[in-house]
Order: structure tokens, then sequence, then C-alpha cells
């Protein structure tokens, strides 16, 4: 609790031009963070700590296997995830379910699915790097617990403020970098394949190599 207030008195000054965002909120929270996925969960449920949380209906934390191999982290949700509350629900979500079955051939349920930001963006709008630093500690503690052999990350979005990089995602796609011992592989975003579904056949690409990874 110390330490949400210690956030809540920096952001504070960054109102007053203070920047104090690189590396201390992710190092300084992960201390309090509880080590089990549920406690976690509780915790997420009940943040505040971004103007995310004024327009929300549900955090959608993440969910599957709390012991996945394979951990997707995706943008932010939409606004089905943040009707019911959980991950890739709307048409990317069925999107990427067809792929995981069909391509991967594994079940929803064997892999863990979540987001950089755990709260809608109004309009579904890309989060600030506010908001996705802020957020960040959650996914870098659920990353913790569940300890993936490899994440893929759903887009530019979740690769750059995984990475910290704005690398754009059709040159780093289907290339594996390496983030705190995992595999990282980044590729496009399910709802960029409804819109451009010429890009599915470099999506496949990328996905039997990860199946090959597995
Ligand atoms: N898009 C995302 O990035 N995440 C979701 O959970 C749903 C859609």
């Amino acid at each position: 609790m110390k330490n949400l207030l210690k956030l809540k008195y920096l952001y504070k000054l960054k109102e007053s031009g203070i920047d104090y965002f690189e590396g201390f909120t992710s190092q300084e929270r992960k201390i309090d963070m509880p080590n089990e996925l549920k406690e976690l969960e509780k915790i997420c449920k009940t943040c505040t700590l971004c103007d995310l949380a004024k327009t929300r209906t549900n955090v959608v934390f993440g969910e599957g296997n709390p012991k996945a191999k394979l951990m997707f982290i995706g943008e932010g949700p939409g606004e089905m995830e943040d009707k019911t509350g959980r991950p890739f629900v709307g048409r990317a979500g069925k999107l990427l379910t067809k792929i995981i079955e069909n391509v991967l051939e594994l079940k929803r349920e064997d892999v863990y699915i979540s987001n950089i930001v755990k709260c809608r963006p109004p309009n579904n709008r890309v989060p600030t790097i506010e908001e996705a630093e802020t957020c960040k500690p959650y996914l870098l503690k659920q990353i913790d617990i569940i300890n993936p052999e490899i994440l893929v990350c759903l887009g530019k979005t979740a690769f750059m403020y995984l990475l910290n990089t704005d690398m754009p995602i059709s040159k780093v796609r289907g290339q594996i970098f390496e983030y705190k011992g995992k595999k990282v592989i980044p590729t496009y975003h399910p709802s960029y394949l409804l819109r451009n579904p010429s890009a599915k056949k470099e999506a496949y690409k990328d996905f039997l190599l990860i199946k090959s990874m597995l």
C-alpha cells in the first residue's frame, strides 16, 4: 500500500512536468505484488491507478492455463472484453481462438491470454505510455508467475510496450527476441488480420514457427 501511495504522489509530480516513469513503477510495485495468480487478479480487479479505471466496465485480467508454456499478449480489452471481463472474446478473439485450435492444434485453455493494459481504452484507442507503464507491473508479475517459455506479442503495441522499442511489426514479425530468458515472437494482431486478410499468409508462417518451438 505504501508504494501505491508513493505512485499516486509521483503522478502529481508528473503533472508539474517531472517525468518519473523510466524504470520506477515496474520495479517498485513489483515488491507489493503477490506471488499467486488469484491474489494478483484480486488486486488488479480493484486497480484505480490510471484513468482507464473511470471508464471501464470490467477489468480484464487474463485467462487460461496458469502453467501455460505459451502466453499471448494483446493490446487491451475491446468492447466485448470490457463487457465480459474476458480477453479476446470479440471478433478478433474468435480468430485468435481459431488459430490456437487449427494451426497450433491446442485448446484455448492450454495457453494463457493477457493484454498490455487490463482496462479498455475509450473507443479502442491505443493505450498511452503512462497507461501501459502503470499497468505493466501486473503483466510482468503474470509472466513471472506463469513462467511461460514463449511470449507471443499480438501486434505492434504489445511488442513495443513489452520490449520498449518502436520497430514496425512488419519488420519484426516472425523473428525470435528475448525477454528475461523467455522467447518473444511478435506477429500481427488478429484485428489487423481481419482488416487485411492478405497478411494471414505471413501470420500463418509465424504460428507454424511457434508450433515448431513448443
Ligand atoms: N484486442 C486486444 O488487444 N485484446 C483483447 O483482449 C481483445 C482485442
